[in-house]
């Protein structure tokens, strides 16, 4: 997806310069994969631009830093106020925000424990994921004949820059094979997640997702979809999902922050359900744009107004 440059990069502390905003090429980041980072979302609202959900995805940043032994140099609300400047600062009032942590220029080798740690939040304006007819004719995926990597390799909870080359692989492969995005099993054959995002099955009018423990991403658009569907009365479950229980879907959709919620019209050349975007998922698809774009005010909590 091509970038399109905003006008500041909040680094380390100060905003600079979209063009500024550089590192050495020895950073240790490059060469290691050592980097933990966020995909985060601003949406326009009646009352301006609102973060979706900012506090639950600086939350998972800073376990994600965690696992890896890197000290973030500043604080949960530090960074929030950070974010809140970068909307700001570009003007847009929606955007999709990268806050990035990784080891930084000075050391070499394996050992990243003694390189520095560097922080920076990029903003741009970052349309529909997978375009405007996904969203309303759903995508084909495919499964991928690449693993998820599982706990005790990389962890999957994790959001780790190096880590992301399973879903690259994925990813790519689809593509090559004329798909839109891969899904990925495990070790022990069961569903986890897309490239970059989660998958939901509906089956006799109930709704399932694979659990945490499969080796998926603890989603946030996965967490409040899920919460959406349980108030409009739909039972939602997290059970491990095999290859059949996609095949044989009524209904299946990927949800994440840069896909939003996406319906899957087709897997491994199987239509799902009736090959098209289903009714509970666009019932689903209209109650998340409502939620992010602050017209329910049941869940008015999940935004950060940028300009308060
Ligand atoms: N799974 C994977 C592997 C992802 O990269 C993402 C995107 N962060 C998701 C699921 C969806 O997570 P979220 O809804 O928090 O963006």
């Amino acid at each position: 997806m091509p970038i399109t440059p905003t006008s500041k990069i909040w680094m380390d502390g100060t905003l600079v310069d979209w063009d500024d905003a550089t590192v050495h090429v020895m950073t240790h980041g490059l060469h290691y994969g050592s980097g933990v980072f966020e995909g985060i979302r601003a949406y326009e609202t009646k009352r301006g631009s609102a973060v979706f959900r900012l506090q639950d995805h600086l939350r998972r940043l800073f376990r994600s830093a965690h696992v890896y032994q890197m000290e973030i140099p500043y604080s949960q609300e530090e960074l929030t106020q950070a974010t809140e400047e970068t909307v700001l600062a570009n003007g847009l009032p929606a955007c999709y925000i990268r806050p990035i942590v990784y080891r930084g220029y000075g050391e070499m080798g394996l050992n990243p424990l003694p390189a520095p740690v560097n922080v920076s939040i990029a903003v741009w304006h970052w349309g529909l994921y997978l375009g405007e007819e996904a969203v309303d004719a759903g995508v084909r995926r495919k499964i991928s004949a690449w693993k998820r990597m599982d706990h005790n390799t990389l962890p999957p909870g994790v959001k780790a820059t190096g880590q992301y080359l399973n879903s690259s692989l994925a990813k790519v492969e689809a593509l090559k094979g004329g798909y839109d995005d891969g899904i990925l099993l495990n070790q022990a054959g069961y569903i986890t997640d897309g490239s970059g995002a989660n998958v939901f099955i509906v089956k006799d009018g109930a709704l399932a997702t694979p659990p945490f423990q499969a080796g998926c991403l603890d989603g946030i658009t996965k967490d409040t979809v899920a919460t959406i569907a349980r108030d409009l009365g739909y039972v939602v479950v997290e059970r491990n999902l095999s290859r059949l229980d996609l095949y044989t879907a009524e209904e299946a959709f990927f949800t994440g922050t840069a896909a939003e919620v996406v319906p899957i019209r087709e897997i491994d050349d199987r239509a799902t359900g009736s090959g098209g975007r289903g009714p509970i998922c666009k019932e689903l698809q209209e109650a998340f744009f409502a939620a992010v774009h602050g017209e329910d005010e049941r869940y008015r909590s999940w935004l950060t107004f940028v300009d308060d």
